[in-house]
């Protein structure tokens, strides 16, 4: 023991007079020129080997194979008893029975770097940020350390980063090109934004729909730390931004949490002062939608907040509107200054940020925040994935083991409703450890005190997910249970057809691997019984007698579908409501080949949505063409046209080629911006106004509004025109359940609507969702907008001879988490046939 104390001293002391190279020593270019992300593995895995204050962990891997890595920065005691660190954390919270009383209590600071890939000057920053650090020289922080557990996570997104550092290596010359329209400030689609699949990782914290996300937040709820500082840029121009937040704050923040972002807000600005540099306070970003690197952690009991350095598309030097020109040393510099105050300002503040965390940690635990203390999801089939979510993000649920009565706040009616709990109802209580995140994804009525919200402004899970739920005032005492065990069925030896119903994600990526595999399904029109066997409008059918070369058909079949673990099989064709197998009830599916374009004009986040649900969520193959190669195409390759939001700007030519090709038998489907294609053409039925009496009534209207505005004062401008928009906002939409693009969806679906995009009822197609006369919303609807929204549609199908065309107002894949979204899509995809 004690000669461990004297190794321990020994090596301190080494440690203390040891040079360490800082990140321009070890790398010339440092400042001058992007660091590659491999760059900045060796220059951190350089520290980990000079240093004892800093230990290195790998927590995943990117889609495109780079590492993801923490680095633990501490002192090298601190760093000797980390578990026991991390577990003392918990067990005050409540998440842990593992506390070592030898070792006090430890602060937990978490500063994660460029989520963004193309906001780079946040990973450059992180190294110089590690070398102060670490620096024998620099004995301040040090002193920090000693109470202070930092972790570094220098890129969050490394493929996006590495795809902007190629761009930008390949195009910069010698000298730098400061010049605004210059090439190295023009960035080519889709940008190094986002991750691999194109999607916005600062969106995605809560639903983990992307492997960097789900890694991160695996690691960040065994840590929960009580400090989270997300490091961005945004447009060049921008002066740097720090807390305190812009409105609109989430209810449930704490008082400890603001007075925290208060005075770190002063202590950095008395540090922004003395260099003379530029910084706004409470301005733009706001706290509310939790899927954001602040959110998230704030919702976890952490002061969670976001930096911001003008620097998007900056390059390595551009020159600015006052004349003087912005480096990617002056970014990183800014960074350091600000992340270093933040680590400072935390460890000298240890004992209120810790009180403060756990407070909020454990009066969620006694008091509710919101109105609600259990949630009740009606037992669903879609519940599969709900469950998959709250495991992600930590948060306690069980199942019913009894019925009983009770009143809830119905999500779908918005009214209190008597209902019955039966056994697998999913429960959800609000009293537990993550008791506000629960609160906060599953609230019904989420208050926004201020409209001028910067993302989608509603999320409520029930609607998002398909099933029924009620949040219950009282804190349910119900027999439960903490799993739902699941029979394996016993196949007979012969089986006549298997039956797969239609009624998740799970039923789409089956649907999808049988047809990969050669196997020949059909799909059920209307429901259709056989026996005990209820084939619901949908359902899938594997008939041996549709597939008879296929060897050893029952345990083939059945190893290709058993993750769909409610299907069953028939052993007779003859159904007892006169819709036997063979009959007309059962079309075949036809294989989809499928073309999606992407590039230049097509939205990149939407066109990321699609590509991620054909290949990771279904994994089915598809052609993905660039836009302007779409002259090479042979249309008689594909029978299925994606073509997610984007402006297409198609010739005349190209159209009616396209026109042709749906004759033909063609699927076009069509989101969002794409639908201008087909929109007020003579081809399509599309339409914004359902007459010319409508289009004039609304010129009229927007006339006189015109007139009126003259004299508002121009303050108030940006407050008129959300009037008007929709942020992201929940609406209600009717279906028609008998048309296939609804199957499996329930009785109404509500869509996620991010736009103000509308088109009114059609003719001569089929309104299959659309809004219906005083429609629910959940989330910020502008009063322009919301009776306008009235009877207008949402999604339709319009036949065209032997093609269809499917038209999505709104992008029911958007950021991957609308679970009855996907369904929806696939309906599109499967089950509207040709
Ligand atoms: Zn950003």
């Amino acid at each position: 023991m004690r000669k461990s104390i004297i190794l321990i001293l020994f090596l301190y002391s080494l440690q203390t007079v040891a040079q360490i190279k800082s990140p321009s020593e070890f790398l010339p270019n440092y400042g001058k020129q992007i660091t590659f992300y491999h760059q900045t593995e060796a220059y951190f895995g350089y520290l980990v080997k000079e240093s004892s204050f800093i230990k290195h962990q790998v927590y995943g891997q990117t889609n495109e194979e780079r590492n993801l890595n923490v680095y633990f920065v501490s002192t090298p005691e601190n760093l000797a008893n980390l578990d026991q660190i991390r577990n003392n954390n918990l067990s005050a919270i409540g998440l842990s029975n593992q506390k070592n009383q030898k070792i006090g209590d430890k602060l937990i600071v978490w500063i994660s770097f460029s989520v963004h890939g193309n906001e780079y000057a946040g990973m450059e920053s992180a190294m110089t940020v590690a070398y102060e650090l670490l620096n024998p020289a620099n004995k301040e922080t040090k002193e920090w350390l000693k109470n202070t557990i930092v972790i570094l996570d220098p890129c969050e997104n490394p493929d996006g980063l590495s795809r902007y550092a190629n761009w930008l290596r390949e195009i910069s010359g010698k000298k730098t090109h400061p010049g605004l329209s210059d090439r190295e400030h023009m960035e080519v689609w889709p940008g190094g934004r986002y991750n691999h699949y194109i999607f916005d990782l600062n969106r995605d914290w809560a639903w983990q729909t992307q492997i960097e996300s789900q890694k991160r937040i695996a690691l960040y709820n065994q840590w929960m730390p009580q400090v989270h500082a997300d490091i961005h840029e945004m447009g060049y121009e921008s002066p740097y931004f720090f807390p305190p937040s812009a409105e609109p704050l989430h209810e449930f923040i704490d008082q400890y949490q603001k007075d925290f972002h208060f005075s770190l807000g002063k202590n950095i600005a008395a540090k922004f002062d003395k260099e003379n540099w530029l910084y706004n306070t409470r301005e733009r970003f706001d706290l509310f939608y939790p899927s954001y690197g602040d959110t998230y952690p704030t919702y976890n009991g952490a002061v969670g907040m976001t930096l911001e350095q003008g620097g998007i598309g900056a390059g390595r030097e551009i020159k600015l509107a006052n004349g003087s020109h912005l480096t990617t040393k002056d970014r990183l510099t800014h960074h350091a200054k600000a992340v270093l105050t933040i680590i400072e300002t935390a460890s000298n503040q240890s004992d209120q940020l810790l009180k403060g965390f756990r407070g909020f940690m454990t009066n969620s635990r006694k008091k509710a925040k919101g109105v609600y203390a259990t949630y009740v999801m009606k037992n669903n089939p879609k519940s599969e994935q709900l469950v998959e979510l709250l495991k992600k993000n930590g948060i306690e649920y069980s199942y019913a083991n009894a019925s009983q009565k009770s009143i809830g706040f119905n999500y779908k009616t918005k009214k209190d409703n008597a209902f019955s709990i039966e056994p697998y109802d999913l429960i959800i209580k609000a009293d537990q450890p993550r008791g506000v995140m629960t609160q906060v994804l599953f609230e019904p009525n989420q208050k926004l005190n201020d409209s001028l919200s910067y993302d989608i402004t509603a999320w409520d899970l029930p609607l998002a997910y398909g099933i029924d739920g009620y949040a219950l005032k009282n804190s349910l005492v119900i027999n439960t249970k903490p799993s739902i065990d699941r029979k394996e069925l016993m196949l007979p030896e012969k089986v006549y057809a298997f039956h797969i119903p239609w009624n998740n994600r799970t039923s789409a990526k089956v649907v999808s691997l049988l047809l990969q595999n050669g196997i020949n399904v059909r799909t059920a029109a209307q429901k259709a019984v056989f026996g005990d066997v209820t084939v619901e409008a949908g359902g899938l059918i594997v008939s041996k007698g549709d597939n008879p070369t296929i060897l050893n058909f029952e345990k083939t079949v059945s190893d290709i579908i058993k993750t769909k673990t409610d299907y069953n099989y028939l052993t007779s064709g003859f159904s007892v409501n006169a819709h036997d197998l063979g009959g007309e009830n059962f079309s075949l599916i036809k294989k989809p080949k499928i073309l999606l374009l992407s590039g230049k004009g097509v939205n990149p986040t939407e066109f990321g949505a699609v590509w991620h649900y054909l290949d990771e969520v279904i994994q089915y193959p598809t052609s993905i063409v660039d836009v302007s190669n779409i002259g090479r195409i042979d249309w008689s390759e594909f029978n299925t046209l994606i073509l997610a939001d984007g402006n297409y700007n198609f010739s005349d030519d190209l159209k009616s080629q396209v026109t042709d090709w749906i004759k033909k038998g063609g699927k076009v489907i069509a989101m969002n911006e794409a639908l201008g294609l087909f929109e007020n053409n003579d081809n399509y039925a599309l339409r914004v106004f359902a007459s010319e009496e409508d289009k004039t009534k609304a010129e009229t209207e927007a006339k006189e509004k015109e007139l009126k505005s003259r004299l508002f004062d121009f303050h108030n401008n940006e407050r008129r025109l959300i009037s008007s928009s929709i942020p992201g906002a929940i609406i209600e939409n009717t279906l028609d359940t008998s048309h296939p693009l609804s199957f499996g969806l329930g009785n109404s679906y509500f869509s996620l609507k991010t736009d103000s995009r509308k088109y009114s009822l059609l003719t001569k197609a089929s309104n299959v969702i659309y809004v219906p006369k005083n429609y629910s919303s959940y989330g910020f609807v502008g009063h322009n907008l919301k009776k306008k929204l009235e009877e207008t549609v949402t999604f339709a199908v319009e036949k065209k001879e032997k093609g269809t065309v499917i038209y999505m107002i709104d992008n029911p894949l958007f950021r991957g988490f609308w679970e009855n979204g996907i369904l929806l899509f696939s309906n599109a995809l499967f089950q509207v046939q040709y």
